[in-house]
């Protein structure tokens, strides 16, 4: 099964191109609203497809179906939506290659962190199909004379999940596995950058089993999205993208009543104290700093180095930045580069624009990967990477995610100082501590205000039996992702109360036939 074989194709000035289209009903739907956009290559620059923007009538079709597909899909047993969790997890462990391969043709990532990706949220798939403990409920027998009180989790309905270019599989799997396994149905609006992930997994759900209907890819930009923020059938919405959005969202979602988790963007730091292994720190701050090109949420951008390590640090950054290579995420004969493209030219020049304004504010720019171009592929969007040394904090270029391979170090002259920035800034997604101490690290757990911490770690993204979710602006509201948060926000308890009198306390006994 590949993306290729999907669907019609529109034609441009320079021939037919395929069109990436919806799943509604438990097939490929052909759109007609006549809007779409380019899907690119990011290593060519060339348009490989055009996807399909959803008009009003197909976001109501595609709602409507959900709503089908619930009614179905929550009255199954649990034994049977559990065979269908097994059977998906066992289709994609088998296949996983596939959709890695899909991800890196439309992202750019290499094939191997596309791989990771799509471990990472195959973890959140295992998970789900331990479900049934995890939706049980409780009963208490006699919390007043006769009287017992137990719970029940039940699913929202339909719900909305919208997810960013930056982790086409595994973000929809952080929520969708646990969505869909507690009872629900989803509409899933991918990101309309690399749009195909979502139509392989939709032909992987219906090859396990799940109902028509269950699981729905609604493709297209803010009308789609504000189609389910707008729909009063739509339970809940489940996003991640960049904070301006994330806050539209949670506001917009809480305000139309439903339950919504929003993840937001973040600009990670590395505290690095002097005690720390700074060959370690080195190799962690460059796979943290540069892998996926820095389209990670959790990638690290800021490395503070607490005085007097930054010479010698920034020594062996740069040295080990000289051995990366840049080229197509596919590989070349097998033979994977370490970094690949940006998404798009748009946005490889804005991270450019970043690295101007850093060195206008009086930055240092110890290995520029502007203007990068690799041979063969001079029409991709790559950037090369790039480290910054005395960043000004008061630049818009330390303050704001920049969301490409740009590291910039900043050097401290204390743990407190370093803290003190960490704190201060409009973020709170992950962080690193660097030491071989074990109080200071415990007390950098304590003291700093991000929701995910590494210990001699740098992207610190917890299993998936914890919760994954920042503080500040990379979250809105109180909802995390997967775990057991993913468990409460996805089903809906109840409360009863019951009172059953005794067989010895009615009139009419026989019927019963205890012997009273
Ligand atoms: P984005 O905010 O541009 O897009 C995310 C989704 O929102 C997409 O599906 C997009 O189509 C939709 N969207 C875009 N503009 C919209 C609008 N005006 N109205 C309604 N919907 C709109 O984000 P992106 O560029 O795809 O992803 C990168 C961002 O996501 C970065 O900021 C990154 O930090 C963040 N991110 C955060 C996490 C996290 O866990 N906190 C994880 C991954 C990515």
């Amino acid at each position: 099964m590949t993306t290729a074989e999907t669907v019609e194709t529109a034609s441009t000035e320079s021939g037919p191109v395929r069109v990436i289209s919806h799943w509604i009903d438990g097939a490929e739907r052909a759109s007609s609203s006549g809007r779409s956009a380019p899907v690119y290559n990011p290593a060519t620059g060339a348009v490989q497809a055009q996807v399909a923007f959803a008009d009003q009538a197909e976001i109501d079709e595609a709602i409507a179906s959900a709503q089908r597909g619930f009614e179905v899909w929550s009255g199954w047993s649990i034994a049977k939506r559990q065979a269908v969790m097994f059977a998906f997890r066992e289709l994609l462990n088998a296949r996983k290659l596939e959709l890695a391969e899909i991800i890196t043709a439309e992202h750019g990532k290499v094939v191997s962190d596309a791989m990771g990706e799509v471990l990472r949220g195959q973890e959140v798939v295992e998970l789900a199909t331990g479900f049934p403990h995890l939706i049980k409920g409780g009963y208490s027998e006699n919390a007043s004379a006769g009287i017992d009180v137990y719970s029940l989790k039940q699913p929202l309905g339909v719900v909305g999940i919208i997810s960013p270019f930056n982790f086409p599989a595994m973000v929809p799997m952080w929520f969708f596995s646990i969505a869909i396994a507690a009872g629900n149905a989803v509409v899933l609006k991918p990101s309309e950058k690399d749009p195909s992930a979502s139509l392989w997994m939709a032909q992987l759900w219906k090859e396990a089993g799940l109902p028509d209907g269950v699981f729905t890819v609604l493709q297209g930009d803010k009308l789609a999205v504000d189609g389910l923020l707008n729909s009063p059938v739509v339970q809940s919405i489940s996003f991640v993208g960049s904070t301006p959005i994330a806050q539209y969202i949670y506001e917009t979602a809480s305000r139309n009543g439903k339950r919504v988790q929003a993840l937001g963007g973040a600009k990670n730091h590395m505290l690095v104290l002097p005690d720390a292994d700074l060959d370690l720190v080195a190799d962690q701050a460059v796979n943290a700093g540069f892998g996926a090109a820095g389209e990670r949420c959790m990638a690290i951008s800021v490395v503070l180095a607490v005085e007097p390590v930054a010479d010698e640090l920034i020594e062996k950054i740069t040295e080990r930045i000289g051995r990366l290579k840049i080229g197509n995420g596919a590989g070349v004969d097998g033979v994977e580069p370490d970094m690949g493209p940006l998404i798009t030219d748009v946005h490889r020049d804005k991270v450019a624009s970043y690295v101007d304004i850093a060195e206008a504010d009086g930055a240092t720019i110890v290995v520029d990967g502007r203007g990068l171009s690799v041979d063969g592929l001079e029409d991709g969007f790559f950037f090369g990477p790039t480290l910054i040394d005395r960043i000004p904090t008061s630049s818009r270029a330390y303050q704001e995610e920049i969301f490409g391979p740009v590291l910039s170090v900043v050097r401290v002259a204390s743990y407190d100082e370093g803290l003190d920035l960490i704190n201060s800034g409009q973020f709170g997604n992950g962080t690193a501590i660097f030491t071989n101490d074990g109080g200071a690290a415990r007390r950098f757990q304590n003291e700093v205000q991000v929701g995910m911490i590494g210990i001699n770690v740098p992207i610190p993204v917890p299993v998936a039996y914890h919760s994954f979710g920042g503080w500040k602006k990379s979250l809105f509201g109180d909802a995390k992702a997967y775990g057991t948060h993913g468990f409460d926000f996805f089903t809906r308890e109840k409360a009863v109360t019951a009172r059953w009198l005794d067989p010895a306390t009615r009139h009419h006994t026989e019927h019963t036939g205890i012997n009273l």
